[in-house]
This record gives structure tokens, sequence and C-alpha cells, in this order.
């Protein structure tokens, strides 16, 4: 078994051959021409490309947010093909973890609370709730932050809170867009350390990034270019303590990651 408890059988993420046609004043404009990609359970996987190039959606039909013209897509084993927009948007609730570029915490609520915002969907009992939201702020270095409003905390803090968020209900796949596209380079070491964490313990994360620093991270990096992979290979991850932003981050005169767990 997974450390999500699900069966490790088949790969999180199948896509074989998506097709993505956008249909623009008469004319076609293929978005994805013919993508397949697997992703097992553990990976760490980075999707990178230049503007255009067929990323955001990728991301929306990996995130069961979008379907493809074409091809065959499997989730943690679920064919998306045979489902409606209901079940789609149940199976996104329950096997995806979303983090955003722009974080998407809700203003009036503390760090907890919008952690245990998705089990109150959920109908998780309260209690258990705050001892999962708890854990897994925990798990994100924030165990010191959970009655902080989102204002008063860095965006990095924030980002993490988001992580926790995405984590909380034990999805297969994380699936974060340009997590660090509003960070600056000291927050940026924090987040992807927490990414790192979240690694180690066995979970599933696919990333869009532009930049090549947070690429680093990830044990596999997919190139786009013009609605196809041009290259997809694994690499050794960097470590948050000795990656260039680290060493940016140090020359910040910031404090180090020291006496976090
Ligand atoms: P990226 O995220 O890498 O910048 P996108 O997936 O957003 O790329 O876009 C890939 C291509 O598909 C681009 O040429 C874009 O203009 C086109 N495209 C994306 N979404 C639509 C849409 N809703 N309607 C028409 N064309 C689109
Ligand atoms: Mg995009």
């Amino acid at each position: 078994m997974g450390p999500d408890g699900s069966p490790e059988r088949w790969p999180v993420i199948a896509l074989s051959n998506i097709v993505k046609r956008y249909v623009m004043g008469g004319n076609d404009v293929y978005a994805t021409r013919g993508v397949s990609l697997s992703v097992s359970r553990g990976e760490f996987v980075a999707v990178m490309g230049a503007s255009g190039s067929g990323k955001s959606t990728l991301m929306n039909i990996i995130g069961c947010l979008d379907v493809p013209t074409s091809g065959h897509y499997r989730l943690d084993g679920v064919n998306i093909r045979d489902l409606d927009d209901r079940e789609l948007s149940r199976i996104r609730n329950r096997k995806i973890g979303f983090v955003f570029q722009g974080f998407n915490l809700l203003p009036t609520m503390s760090a907890i609370a919008n952690v245990e915002l998705p089990m109150a969907y959920a109908g998780v009992p309260t209690k258990e709730r705050r001892h999962r939201a708890g854990g897994a702020l925990e798990s994100v270095g924030l165990a010191d932050r959970m009655g902080h409003f989102p204002n008063e905390m860095s965006g990095g803090q924030q980002q993490r809170v988001a992580v926790a968020r995405a984590i909380v209900t034990n999805p297969s796949l994380i699936l974060a867009d340009e997590p660090t596209g509003n960070l600056d380079s000291t927050s940026s070491v924090d987040v992807m350390s927490a990414f790192a964490s979240l690694h180690a313990q066995g979970r599933t994360v696919v990333m869009i990034t532009h930049e090549e620093d947070i690429a680093a991270y990830a044990t596999r990096v997919v190139r786009l270019r013009d609605g196809v992979i041009t290259q997809d290979h694994h690499q050794t991850p960097v470590h948050p303590h000795e990656s260039h932003l680290a060493h940016a981050r140090q020359a910040e005169g910031s404090s180090a990651l020291a006496g976090r767990p």
C-alpha cells in the first residue's frame, strides 16, 4: 500500500495521447498535441515550458478541471472519460490537493481553520478535523503559527498553510501551479523544503514551474514545447539547504532553516 493507503498497482497519473483542441474564430488551436505521461506513486515531477507550451492545459486536465478533446486519462486507476461533472468534482476533491500561486487562503480564518476547511466540506467531525489540521501544519513547520491569520504571516508561511490544506485530506496527488511564483527566494526555500519533506514521506507531487532553481527540487523534469513533451528526465534533487536559492537566502541576510523540524 502507498502512504495514502491506496494500492500501488497502477500509476497515479496515466495520460495517453492527450490532445486538447480549442476553436478560436473558426481556427483550431491545439494546446496539447498528443501527450503521454505516466507518474508513479512517490514521484516529484516538475513540469516546465515556455509560456503557451501547454502547461496550464495539461495541469487542468490532470486536475480534472477540464477534459481532453481526445486521448485517455486515468487518475489513480479511474478512467476520467467515464465520469460526469458531479463525479469529476468528487474525484477532484478526494484525490487531489491543489496548491496555487496565490495561496487562496480565506483572510478571515486562522491558519488551522483554513486547513480544516476541506475536512469541514467532507463532513469530518470537529475534534478529528482539529487534530488532523494540527498535524498537517506541524508537518510543514508551522506548529507555532496555528492561530495566526493570513495577514499575520509571511508569503512563505501562507503558502505552507496552503500546502497543509492540500495534504490534510490525504490525497493521491498534490498538484501545484507555480507555487513559488509570488514568493521571494527566502520564502521559496521554505516552501520547497515543505515539498521536499512531502516527497520524503512518499507523497506524489506534480508542480508547474518556469524556474530552473525550483525544478531542481524535483526528482523528474518534464519539458513541454508547443503542446508536446520534448524532454523527460530523472534527476537527483537538491536539498533545500544546499540549493542556489538557499544561498540567495543567506545573502538576503535572513535566519536559516535551523530550528525547524
Ligand atoms: P502555458 O500554460 O504553458 O502558458 P496554455 O496551456 O495556457 O500554455 O496554452 C497553450 C496554448 O493553447 C496557447 O497557444 C494558448 O493560446 C492556447 N489556449 C489555451 N487555452 C485556450 C482557450 N481557452 N481558448 C483558446 N486557446 C487556448
Ligand atoms: Mg499557464
